[in-house]
């Protein structure tokens, strides 16, 4: 095998017992798991009895391909690669009824939480104010990962924000339930349920692999810790890869513990150590080998650069957040007017979801290619969540949030009286609402106009509940759009053309992943796509895959880099409130250094240029404010006095006198 050195050669060829390789940025630890899987599959390991799990759908489909590249594609056979989430849903798919779960459960996205939790909220009159949807379903999250149920949240709430959201908790969940719905925490918590409380669940789903390995290791939370052991404590062929420096995700529970811990949950295992970063050049490396320094918690490695030299890093300076974007995105034009380079070798990495507007309006002025990811989801469409919700409820009509959705959209005439009735009835007779309509002429205050109404809507699901079970998936999508009349209901809300136009596309992006869905499996199934669809977040994988191939200007968070890389990248928005965040400036320490690691992540996906850029003046609720310059610029040019004045300013921006903002 070429192309490793002996460290990386020695993690290949262990093929059996515990594994851990510790190792900083582009050292090569995913360049280690994907030859490994090749290595292990040309020693005779059959492909499917492996799985290996990595931190997106992405990286799951380059790993799975590169694999395969490097076997020449000599087996048909194809080893496992999948996310945490994904193989939760494999795995509940197989067992969640002894959960008191149904096989066919719905997976809730944001949106969908969010209804519910709503509702939630309104059933224990919790007005908007006292309690936000979004900040309840984040505190419920938040038990939700380190394990705490309805009961004992009560007992872990402290403010009266918690406290409610410990009573709708309750509620939440159990909608969830009786919906038949899990939302992402509950994917992970609930696999980690089956396999504590059924061994004979955990031993079949253990048994189904030989060899498991684990990339990004440094963010798996406690379940997915405790999942992982659950699979691999049998056979003990467990490889685990990761950078205790690039630990960005424990606002989700991940905890950097678990690699640190690794040696003493495995006493066996052997470590092995990277120490030549293969990614950037030496003038980059440096600033990431000098910024991260400065965290305290960390586990002290050296990194040495593989490539010599290098353009030194620059940092650019604007007066606000236009002229930062414009000037950024000439600097990108001009370089493209180069023939060594083509839209997809450049990155521009923010923080936070505000950043990228002004960078898009500049890249489509100048007719540049672009691709957003991570920001607003296709999924958060109304047109794409009303048709994905007529799916889910052709799938599983006791979803209730899917079915409240189109119940009358477009209308069809049940209107809200007859909806409420219909709700009491269903609760009173401890009915999902879905197994009340049969009833619907029998209930009292429903008009008869209102249940004919109803009756039709119920026939009409259950003739495509056929149809899907024997015809093309994207065909009878297709005609049920018609049967809807959905275009015509866009006609009817955007009389104008040009305001329809997007919501067109929107719909046809459906249908058009559908089809790639269908041909992209043997066995197309309506419950697999909507798996599929809830995992990738809207992201549909072909989708996405179409999307990088269209070779465009890379917009995406630093969160959404990790793993990546770019020859250039742009790093914007180094101001203090926005790298470090606002929210961990409050809170320093930790959270500080987790976003120390977060720049040290963006440093460390640059190949050959790396340029920052800041604003020395930033909007701010639609008024212009001085902004300071980010401590973790000043840390990396070494100016700690620097650092530390804007240390302070950030965390008592009052104490400063007006007009007083100096930049560094
Ligand atoms: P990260 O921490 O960012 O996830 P990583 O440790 O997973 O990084 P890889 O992405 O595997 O690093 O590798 C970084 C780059 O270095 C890739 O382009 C990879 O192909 C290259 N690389 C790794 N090892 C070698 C090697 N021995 N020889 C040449 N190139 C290498
Ligand atoms: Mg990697």
């Amino acid at each position: 095998m070429s192309g490793l050195n002996p460290a990386q050669q020695d993690a290949v060829d262990t093929l059996s017992g515990p594994m851990l390789v510790l190792a900083g940025a582009g050292s090569g630890k995913t360049r280690v798991v994907t030859f490994r899987i090749a290595n292990l599959i040309r020693h005779g390991v059959r492909p499917s009895r492996i799985l290996a799990v990595t931190f997106t759908n992405k990286a799951a489909a380059e790993m799975r391909e590169r694999a395969l590249g490097i076997l020449g594609n000599k087996t048909s056979e194809q080893p496992v690669v999948s996310t945490f989430h994904s193989h939760c849903v494999q795995v509940l798919r197989r067992n969640i009824n002894r959960l008191g779960y149904p096989l066919k459960f719905a997976i809730y996205d944001r949106g969908d939480q969010e209804s519910v939790i709503r509702a939630a909220l309104r059933e224990i009159r919790v007005p908007n104010e006292s309690l936000r949807p979004g900040d309840a379903l984040n505190n419920i999250s938040r038990w939700k990962t380190a394990g705490i149920r309805p009961p004992e949240a009560v007992g872990h709430a402290q403010t009266d924000k918690e406290h409610l959201s410990a009573m709708a908790y309750r509620r939440y969940q159990n909608t969830l339930k009786t919906c038949g719905a899990v939302d992402f925490d509950d994917l992970l918590l609930l696999t980690e349920e089956l396999f504590t409380n059924h061994d004979d669940i955990r031993e079949e789903e253990a048994s189904k692999f030989d060899h498991l390995m684990i990339d990004e290791y440094q963010d798996t939370n406690g379940s997915q810790y405790r999942i992982v052991r659950g699979l691999a404590e049998a056979h003990r062929n467990l490889c685990v890869v990761g950078d205790d420096d690039q630990s960005i995700y424990s606002w989700r529970g991940a905890e950097v513990q678990h690699i640190l811990r690794f040696q003493r949950d495995w006493p066996e295992a052997k470590v092995i150590y990277l120490k030549d970063n293969y990614r950037c050049t030496a003038a980059i490396l440096e600033l990431a080998n000098r910024l991260i320094q400065f965290n305290s918690t960390r586990y002290d490695k050296d990194l040495e650069a593989a490539r010599f030299g290098g353009d030194r890093p620059q940092i650019w300076q604007f007066k606000d957040e236009e002229k930062e974007a414009e000037e950024v995105v000439k600097d990108i034009a001009r370089k493209l007017t180069q023939p060594e380079f083509e839209p997809r070798d450049f990155a521009i990495l923010f923080r936070t979801n505000e950043q990228p507007r002004a960078f898009e309006q500049q890249l489509r002025s100048m007719k540049i290619p672009y691709i957003l990811i991570g920001g607003m989801s296709f999924f958060d469409r109304k047109e794409v969540r009303d048709l994905i919700s007529y799916l889910k409820v052709i799938h599983s009509p006791i979803d209730e949030v899917a079915l409240l959705r189109i119940l009358n959209t477009p209308p069809r005439g049940i209107g809200q009286q007859t909806v409420k009735q219909l709700m009491e009835y269903a609760v009173n007779e401890g009915k999902p609402l879905w197994e009340a309509f049969p009833s619907v002429r029998s209930i009292r205050g429903i008009s008869e106009s209102g249940a004919n109404a109803v009756i039709d809507f119920a026939s009409l699901i259950r003739r495509y509940q056929k149809r899907f079970e024997t015809e093309p998936m994207s065909h009878v999508v297709r005609s049920l759009i018609g049967d809807i009349a959905y275009q015509k209901e866009l006609e009817r809300l955007y009389p104008d053309p040009k305001d329809r136009e997007s919501r067109e596309m929107a719909i046809e992006q459906v249908v058009n992943a559908v089809s790639a869905f269908e041909s992209s499996r043997k066995k197309p199934t309506l419950g697999g796509f909507l798996d599929d669809s809830a995992l990738s977040g809207g992201d549909f994988d072909n989708e996405k895959e179409k999307q990088l191939a269209k070779n465009g200007v890379v917009l995406m968070t630093l969160h959404a880099a990790k793993g990546l890389e770019f020859p250039n990248v742009y790093m914007v928005g180094m101001e203090e409130g926005i790298l470090p965040h606002a929210r961990s400036v409050k809170e320093e320490g930790a959270a500080v250094e987790e976003e120390r690691r977060l720049c040290y992540v963006g440093i460390t996906r640059a190949q050959d240029r790396l340029t920052f850029s800041l604003a020395t003046s930033r909007k701010r609720w639609g008024k212009a404010r001085p902004t300071d310059t980010s401590r973790f610029l000043y840390e990396i040019t070494g100016q700690a006095d620097n650092a530390a004045k804007s240390a302070r300013m950030a965390k008592s921006p009052r104490d400063r006198p007006k007009g007083a903002a100096k930049r560094g």
